[in-house]
Parts: structure tokens; sequence; C-alpha cells
């Protein structure tokens, strides 16, 4: 029996019309994909800040990190992002970064992580 993406242990698979990155899940706006998994997709950012800069989302909307009760789920989205980074040969280090709401810098409202790396990053962030 063929098995719907976000139909499993209580995920729910939502989506909201209005939101950019629910609309590149769905194929109605072109992204360079690089990964794809039962629950997570992953596409390289429009506006790189770095030589490899991908975001790794949840096929199922989330606002952000805070509106995530499946800590199963959002594993397997920080492995995802891990095993990317391997794939695109950072080998020397990446960073991940998770912008949360308005202080946090967040301008795309479904939860995204960014996999930065191909240089090396400074701290603190601005
Ligand atoms: P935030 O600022 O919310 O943490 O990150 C949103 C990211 O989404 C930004 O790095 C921005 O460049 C990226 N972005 C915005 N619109 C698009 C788009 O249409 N396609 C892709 N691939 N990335 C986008
Ligand atoms: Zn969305």
């Amino acid at each position: 029996m063929e098995e719907k993406a976000g139909a499993k242990a209580g995920w729910g698979s939502h989506k909201d019309p209005s939101c950019l990155f629910c609309k590149i899940v769905a194929g109605e706006i072109p992204a360079q994909l690089v990964d794809e998994g039962d629950y997570h997709v992953a596409f390289r950012d429009i506006n790189p800040q770095a030589p490899t800069h991908i975001l790794v989302i949840p096929k199922s909307h989330r606002r952000d990190i805070t509106q995530y009760d499946e800590p199963q789920q959002l594993g397997e989205l920080f492995r995802a992002a891990s095993t990317i980074a391997a794939k695109e040969g950072l080998t020397n280090g990446f960073r991940l970064v998770v912008n949360t709401g308005d202080d946090g810098g967040q301008t795309v409202h479904h939860l995204h992580v960014h996999v930065l790396g191909g240089r090396i990053m400074t701290w603190p962030p601005g």
C-alpha cells in the first residue's frame, strides 16, 4: 500500500496555501532540490551566504521550531542536514542555523535549517 509523505505516526501533513516553502514542497515554485525524504525536502538557498547554502525543511508546514511536538521527525530533519553537509563535502566543518521569529531574523515562516559551509564562519553572528 502506498503511503503518502507526512501520513506516518502522528506527523500530520499541514499545508499553508500562502506559504512560499509549502509551494516549493508542492512543486508550484521551482527550486534546486538536493535531497528529499519522507518528511523533508532540501534545496539551495536563492541568495547564498556561503559557497554551500542549503535549506532543509519539513514537508509539513510548521511556522517555526516552537510548533514542533514530534521529536523524532525533528531529529530526522537535523540528521538530514548533517548527511547533506557530508554529501556536499563539508569535511572541515559547517554551520546549522535555525532563525526563529522576528528577533531571530526569520523571514520565511516555514521552519528551515540552514546548512552553511565552504568558508570559515565568524562568531558572534550578526
Ligand atoms: P530566514 O531568514 O527565514 O532564516 O531564511 C529564509 C531563507 O530563504 C533566506 O536565506 C532566503 O534567501 C531564502 N529564500 C527566500 N525565498 C526563496 C526562494 O524563493 N527560493 C529559495 N531557494 N530560497 C529562498
Ligand atoms: Zn509552509
